[in-house]
């Protein structure tokens, strides 16, 4: 691209709030082929609410005042929710000790002399918890696109938990903005395959690919790289960070965080999925002037 091409793209992506690094992310956003999107925060509002207390042999306010004194203790998005949700109940606010986050599985601590657990199936699985009681709740719940939290006391399954998070308004819209311009869209998520599925069929994303943890989320890029695709990947949170970096573009929405933002070639400073395919056309557009 010319110079001239070059400024007039940045100056057109500016106007709009898509940011720009440098004059090679214009270039690279003119190739893109495919765009793989994170859900939780990309494509959703990442602002989980809870929707759903199922306990099991457990009086429901003593199940939340143990999970919500575990997950006062962890960072993810998910924790917060369940902790102003059980307030919100009057749940009683009770210490917990020996705290253990594991990233992509769920948290655990000893609550009033109990083991607490909370998390998906896989920190279930590792742990030796037998969740045949909960499990056909969990999937109901999970195939209506909510995140379904499961959770042990002593060992024992204790409840489910349903969370839901909206689709961003533009979400679906910014999917088929993709679509007309021949470009494939694939979802990444830590989430459950049927959580994952269900959003992805309602936005009409063509390749879910879910359960992925935080470590192997860039690695899910180099794969799709290796198979000759010029990939663009969209996130915010710390976990995608990486990502970012391996794709040939990087895009973060600019709620996100600092580590995304600083990593990304491109910013979204609207937030707005639908920015994914401007800014692709902006770099089309600054390309197409040199020929
Ligand atoms: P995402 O990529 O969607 O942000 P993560 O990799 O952070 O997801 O987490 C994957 C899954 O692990 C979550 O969907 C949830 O089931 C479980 N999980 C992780 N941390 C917690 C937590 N603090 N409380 C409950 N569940 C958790
Ligand atoms: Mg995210």
């Amino acid at each position: 691209a010319t110079p001239t091409a070059i400024m007039v793209g940045t100056g057109l992506g500016a106007k709009r709030g898509v940011l720009f690094k440098n004059a090679a992310a214009l270039e690279t956003a003119a190739r893109i082929d495919t765009v793989i999107m994170d859900k939780t925060g990309t494509l959703t509002k990442g602002e989980p609410e809870v929707t759903d207390v199922i306990e099991v042999g457990i009086p429901r306010l003593e199940l939340l005042a143990l999970v919500a004194a575990v997950e006062r203790e962890s960072e993810h998005p998910l924790a917060a929710a369940v902790v102003s949700y059980a307030e919100g109940q009057g749940a009683e606010k009770l210490d917990a000790s020996e705290f253990r986050n594991v990233p992509g599985h769920g948290a655990g601590a000893t609550v009033s002399g109990r083991r607490v657990l909370v998390g998906n199936r896989k920190l279930m699985a590792t742990e030796n918890v037998d969740i045949s009681t909960v499990l056909d709740q969990r999937e109901q719940l999970a195939s209506t696109g909510r995140t379904a939290v499961l959770v042990s006391v002593d060992g024992k399954a204790a409840g489910v938990i349903a969370l839901a998070d909206a689709a961003r308004d533009t979400a679906q819209a910014a999917i088929a903005a993709l679509h007309e311009a021949g470009i494939e869209v694939a979802m990444l998520t830590g989430d459950n395959e049927a959580t994952a599925q269900r959003i992805g069929a309602l936005l009409g994303i063509d390749t879910v690919i879910a359960e992925v943890l935080p470590q192997d989320k860039s690695a899910k890029v180099a794969e799709l790289q290796a198979a000759g695709k010029k990939v663009a990947m969209v996130g915010d949170g710390v976990n995608d960070a990486p990502a970012l970096a391996q794709a040939d573009l990087g895009i973060a929405i600019g709620a996100g965080t600092d580590v995304a933002i600083e990593t990304a070639d491109v910013v979204l400073m609207r937030s707005d999925p639908l920015d994914v395919a401007i800014a692709l056309r902006i770099g089309k557009g600054t390309v197409r002037k040199v020929r």
